[in-house]
C-alpha cells in the first residue's frame, strides 16, 4: 500500500505527531518524546519526557527552564541520521537562531520536512538555512503577505550607526527579542565595524553570554546594571521591546528608542511602541523568501502554520501545489509571532 504523508506526520492539537516514530515535533503540551526545532518558548516547552534537539537548543532550554526541563535529553547534530521506531529523522540548519533546525522525517521512501521557523538570508549568529528536498514541506507563515519585504539588515544597522554618530550625547536603546534578534543585532554592529562596548539589559545577559561562549563574535559586552548615567551617553544598549516603555529607560541620558523587528515595516506597530528609529530586521523569511523556498524544496504538498496561513495556501494553489493550513494553537508567542509586543520573557 502506498504511503501517504499522514502516515508519517499527522497534525494534532498538541502539535505535529509521528505515530510510527513515537514522537511529536514542537509539541505545545507535555508529551513522552519531543523533537524540538529551536529554543523559542512557543516551540520549546518544559515538561516533556524525552527531548531530542541540537546541543544549542538543549543548552538554551536549560538556561531558560533550569536543569530539570525534561526527563532525558539527546543532542542531535546537523546531518546525523537517527532512527526512532519505524522512522528516520535528520536535523538540518534553519538559519533562524543559534541551534535552530528543520526536522526531516523519512519512512518508506517518503520525506516530510518540518522547518520550524526559518530564514534564507545570512546571519552571523547561526548556520545558514539548508535546502532539503522533500515530498511534503511544513512551512511557517509569520510574514506570509506580499507586503512583507524585509530588505537588507546591513542597511538598517547603518541607520542605527548613523543615528549614534548624529546624537553622541544620547543613549540608543534597541528593543530586540532576547533570544536570537539581540545577538544578531550585536553581531551585525561588529561586522559593520562598531567596536565600542555594547550594553545589555539584565534579561539579555544569560543568552547573550551563551552565544559568545559558542564562538559568536559579539565583542565587548557590559551589563547596564551598575553603569552610571554619564557613562551611557553615546552608547548602544540592547533590551527587550517591553522595556522601551518602562521607567527603566530613565537611567539613560536622553534615550533614543529603536526596535529591531520585521514588524517595523508596519508604521502602526512602530507608533504603538513610540519608537523613534524602527529597524526592519527579521529572523523569519519574508514573502519572497517563503515562496522561493517552497518552490525550491520540490515538495508537491505544503502544510502551512504559524501566522498568515491563508495567503500562502492560496499562493500554493496558483502554483498547482496541494496546500493546507495546520490549525495548531500556541505558536507565535515569542520572537516575531502573533504578539509582536511580547518580548518572550522567561517564565
Ligand atoms: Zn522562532
Ligand atoms: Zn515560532
Amino acid at each position: 500500500m502506498e504511503m501517504r504523508p499522514e502516515d508519517i506526520l499527522v497534525p494534532t492539537p498538541a502539535g505535529v505527531c509521528c505515530k510510527r516514530g513515537g514522537f511529536h515535533i514542537d509539541p505545545t503540551r507535555p508529551v513522552a518524546r519531543a523533537l524540538i526545532t529551536h529554543a523559542h518558548s512557543d516551540h520549546a516547552r518544559a515538561g516533556h519526557g524525552a527531548v531530542l534537539a541540537t546541543q544549542e537548543t538543549l543548552d538554551l532550554m536549560r538556561l531558560r527552564y533550569g536543569e530539570n526541563f525534561a526527563g532525558t535529553t539527546q543532542a542531535v547534530r546537523y546531518g546525523e541520521s537517527v532512527t526512532l521506531d519505524r522512522a528516520t529523522i535528520t536535523f538540518h540548519p534553519a538559519g533562524h537562531v543559534l541551534g535552530s533546525a528543520q526536522i526531516a522525517v523519512a519512512a518508506d521512501g517518503l520525506r516530510v520536512v518540518a522547518s520550524g521557523d526559518y530564514k534564507n538570508v545570512g546571519d552571523p549568529t547561526c548556520a545558514p538555512f539548508e535546502l532539503v528536498p522533500c515530498d511534503v514541506f511544513i512551512t511557517e507563515a509569520t510574514f506570509a503577505l506580499p507586503v512583507f519585504r524585509h530588505g537588507d539588515a546591513d542597511s538598517e544597522i547603518s541607520k542605527l550607526l548613523h543615528s549614534v554618530a548624529l546624537f553622541p550625547e544620547r543613549a540608543h536603546l534597541v528593543g530586540a527579542y532576547s533570544l536570537g534578534k539581540a545577538q544578531r543585532v550585536i553581531a551585525l554592529l561588529r561586522q559593520a565595524g562598531y567596536q565600542a562596548p555594547i550594553y545589555l539589559h539584565g534579561a539579555m545577559e544569560k543568552i547573550t553570554y551563551y552565544y559568545a561562549s559558542r564562538g559568536v563574535a559579539l565583542g565587548e559586552l557590559h551589563p547596564v546594571r551598575g553603569a552610571g548615567k554619564a557613562e551611557l551617553a553615546g552608547t548602544i544598549t540592547l533590551c527587550p521591546p517591553s522595556a522601551l516603555k518602562e521607567v527603566w529607560t530613565r537611567r539613560f541620558p536622553e534615550p533614543l528608542t529603536a526596535f529591531a523587528s520585521g514588524w517595523m515595516r508596519v508604521r502602526a506597530r512602530a507608533r504603538q511602541y513610540g519608537v523613534e528609529l524602527p529597524l526592519v530586521i527579521s529572523d523569519h523569511a519574508d514573502w519572497n523568501g517563503l515562496t522561493a523556498t517552497i518552490a525550491a524544496t520540490g515538495a508537491e504538498e505544503i502544510w502551512v502554520t504559524h501566522g498568515q496561513e491563508d495567503a500562502l495556501v492560496h499562493w500554493c494553489g496558483t502554483r498547482g501545489l496541494k496546500a493546507r493550513p495546520l490549525d495548531i494553537v500556541g505558536y507565535g508567542d515569542e520572537d516575531e509571532g502573533a504578539n509582536a509586543g511580547d518580548d518572550g520573557a522567561d517564565p
